[in-house]
């Protein structure tokens, strides 16, 4: 027997905040190739059509603190700065929290199997959903973590990824099909195990763009939020020209909101306005039996982060 062969796909290591815990745990087992000493991934540069670069190994802590990212790209920059600690962050890297894995607590315990494991149901379906999705998409019922991920998401991203198996390969793809759709259910996300995420490039800032964050948490540090919203506007004599709104927390993947944007779109920014575009942010879901209160508290987690956007005091 080549036991070559039976090995798992190694795994990158990053900054290691994630996938220490898992080999801890004992759910990461094979083999660990370490990326956290590239130069040429760690860095953050203008690109040559007014977009930004940032490689993959870029931390968090440097997205939240760079001056053109919180000029440019506020609503990015809100959400580095707003997740997990400041020792985290000052480790974490932005391409391990795009591809950070999911935190419900079947899929993170050894004894367990589950769909993204080698099973094929989710026990999380029939037993403890509390913190897991309102848009039940497929097989699995973990939301997707990555807050960064939402924020790309808002910003109309793309990856650059680079197969370092046989025929190594480089695509393009957008942020969204990095994630893919949620109906599969086996990943929380679409990359294959030797393809290598080199970097995370932004289109040009949209002029006189406001942004926010905000994050709905069970409790105030150090936690994953129970829903979370990443709002991108610009303005323009009162009237609403771009609105992007992406959430987390509530589905398999980040998701945006094409219902809310449609309803901010062309519209004076008035808390009506708002209040009623936030009225579709739960549009189509599926709560569980557990996740019913996710349904008012995502619709009041989007109405204040559009508030916080749209500078009205009452956020
Ligand atoms: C207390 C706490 C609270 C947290 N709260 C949040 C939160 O609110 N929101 C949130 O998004 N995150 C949160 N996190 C998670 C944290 O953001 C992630 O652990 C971190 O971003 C992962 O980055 P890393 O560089 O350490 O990844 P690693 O642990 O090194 O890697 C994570 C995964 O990504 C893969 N990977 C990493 N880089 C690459 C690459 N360049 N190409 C291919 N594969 C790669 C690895 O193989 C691994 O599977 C929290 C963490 C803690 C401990």
């Amino acid at each position: 027997v080549n036991t070559v062969t039976h090995l798992p796909a190694p795994e990158f290591r990053a900054g290691g905040t994630d996938l220490t815990e898992r080999r801890r745990s004992g759910v990461s087992t094979g083999p660990v190739v370490d990326i956290g000493h590239r130069p040429e991934l760690s860095r953050l540069q203008r690109a040559d059509d007014g977009g930004l670069r940032i490689g993959a190994l870029v931390t968090l802590a440097q997205v939240a603190a760079d001056a053109e990212v919180r000029a440019g790209y506020p609503g990015l920059a809100a959400a580095a700065g707003g997740l997990a600690t400041p020792q985290i962050r000052r480790v974490a890297t932005v391409g391990g929290s795009l591809l950070q894995r999911n935190r419900c607590w079947y899929y993170r315990n050894p004894h367990t199997d589950c769909v993204k494991k080698t099973g094929t149901h989710c026990p999380a379906r029939d037993g403890n959903h509390l913190y897991h999705v309102v848009f039940d998409l497929g097989p699995c019922v973990a939301p997707h973590p990555s807050t960064v991920g939402a924020a790309l998401l808002a910003h109309d991203a793309t990856v650059k990824v680079v197969g370092t198996g046989e025929g190594a390969t480089v695509r393009r793809l957008p942020v969204a099909e990095v994630f893919g759709d949620g109906r599969d259910g086996r990943h929380d996300h679409t990359l294959a195990p030797d393809d290598l995420l080199v970097g995370v490039r932004l289109p040009a800032p949209a002029a006189g763009e406001r942004a926010a964050y905000f994050r709905a948490i069970s409790r105030a540090y150090a936690e994953w939020p129970l829903v979370e919203a990443v709002v991108r506007l610009v303005v323009d004599d009162g009237v609403v020209s771009l609105a992007a709104v992406a959430v987390g927390g509530v589905a398999p993947v980040p998701l945006r909101l094409p219902a809310v944007e449609a309803a901010l779109r062309g519209r004076p920014v008035t808390a009506e306005v708002l209040d009623a575009a936030a009225g579709h942010a739960a549009d189509g879901a599926t709560p569980l039996p557990m996740t019913g209160y996710k349904v008012p508290l995502l619709t009041g987690t989007v109405r204040h982060t559009l508030g916080l956007a749209a500078g009205l005091s009452d956020g």
